[in-house]
C-alpha cells in the first residue's frame, strides 16, 4: 500500500483560511501522512508549515501554485519540493503579486461602477493584508448577501464578461516552469480537467509543458470527477508525464473538499512520489 499523500492545499497566506499550522493539523488528524503546501504565487507560509509537519511526524512537501496564462487561458502549474528560499522563484512571484494588487484595486473600482461600494476594502480584511485575490473578494460579497454562497458569486460577478472580471497578464509557462526547476522543484499542470478548453487544446498546452521541461500532471484532484481521473491519466500515459494527487483544499468553509478523502491514482500511473526521497 501507498501512503496517502495530498500534494495541493492552500493555507491563509493566500486564499486558505487555515493557518499553515492549522492545515497541517487537520491533515495529519484526517490520516493523510505526505502533504504539500502550496499556496498561490507565495512561498510565504511554507517555513511555518514545515515546523508544523515536523513536530507531527507528518511528510511535508513545500510547495507553490503559480498563475500563468497561456493562449488568453488561466492556467495553474503547481511547483512541488521547491526550495522556499529560491531567489529566482521569490522574484518571480513577487512580479505576479505586484499585478494581483494592482487587480485588486481595479475590481474594486469596477464592482464600485456597478453599486458594490467598499468591496476592495473588503476583500483586503479577510485577506488579513497578506496575497488577495478573488476568493476574498468572493468572501466579502457573500457576507454582504450579493449572493447566497461563494460558487454563486464567482458566476454572478468575478468570472470573465462579468462585473468584477479583470483580465490580465500572469506568468509565461515557459517561465513559470522554469522558476520551478531553478528552485529545484518538478513542475505539475494542476487541475488540467478544469480548464474551458477543448480535448485538442489541451492536448496542445500539455505538448509545450513537456518541451519547456515539465514533469507531471494532477490525475486524482479535488476539482475533477471519477471520469476526468481516467481521461487524464491516458494523457499522462501519452506524453509520459508523472501522475500527482491533491485536494485542492481551502479550509472547512468549503465543505465540497475535505483532506484525508483522495482515492488512490489509476491503475498504470506512475506517480511523482515514487523516486522521492522519505519526505520531511
Ligand atoms: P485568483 O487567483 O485571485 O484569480 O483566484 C482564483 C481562485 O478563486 C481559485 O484558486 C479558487 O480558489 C477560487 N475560485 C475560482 N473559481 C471559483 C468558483 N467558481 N467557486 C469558488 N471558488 C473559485
Ligand atoms: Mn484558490
Ligand atoms: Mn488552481
Ligand atoms: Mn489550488
Amino acid at each position: 500500500m501507498s501512503k496517502h499523500y495530498d500534494l495541493h492545499a492552500h493555507s491563509t497566506a493566500s486564499d486558505g483560511t487555515l493557518s499553515p499550522t492549522q492545515l497541517m493539523q487537520r491533515a495529519h488528524a484526517a490520516g493523510v501522512e505526505v502533504m504539500a503546501l502550496t499556496d498561490h504565487d507565495t512561498l510565504e507560509g511554507l517555513h511555518e508549515a514545515r515546523r508544523a509537519a515536523r513536530a507531527l511526524g507528518l511528510g511535508f512537501v513545500p510547495g507553490v501554485e503559480i498563475s500563468v496564462t497561456w493562449e488568453r487561458v488561466t492556467v495553474h502549474i503547481v511547483g512541488l519540493g521547491v526550495d522556499p528560499e529560491s531567489e529566482v522563484l521569490g522574484s518571480g512571484l513577487a512580479g505576479l503579486r505586484e499585478f494581483r494588487d494592482w487587480r485588486a484595486a481595479e475590481i474594486g473600482r469596477r464592482l464600485a461602477r456597478h453599486g458594490i461600494e467598499g468591496a476592495f476594502e473588503g476583500a483586503l480584511a479577510y485577506s488579513n493584508g497578506r496575497l488577495i485575490s478573488r476568493t476574498h473578494f468572493a468572501r466579502f460579497l457573500v457576507e454582504k448577501c450579493h449572493a447566497p454562497d461563494l460558487r454563486a458569486v464567482f458566476r454572478r460577478f468575478l468570472v470573465n464578461g462579468k462585473p468584477g472580471f479583470v483580465a490580465g497578464q500572469w506568468a509565461e509557462l515557459e517561465d513559470a516552469v522554469r522558476w520551478i526547476r531553478e528552485a529545484g522543484g518538478q513542475a505539475v499542470i494542476a487541475h488540467p480537467a478544469r480548464y474551458k478548453v477543448n480535448r485538442g487544446k489541451l492536448r496542445r498546452l500539455i505538448g509545450e509543458f513537456v518541451e519547456v521541461g515539465g514533469e507531471a500532471i494532477e490525475v486524482v484532484s479535488g476539482s475533477h470527477s471519477r471520469g476526468d481521473y481516467f481521461t487524464i491519466a491516458a494523457h499522462a500515459h501519452d506524453f509520459g508525464l508523472l501522475a500527482s494527487a491533491g485536494s485542492d483544499y481551502h479550509g472547512p468553509e468549503h465543505p465540497w473538499i475535505e483532506l484525508g478523502r483522495l482515492p488512490e491514482l489509476p491503475r498504470g500511473c506512475k506517480a511523482i512520489w515514487q523516486e522521492w526521497p522519505a519526505t520531511n
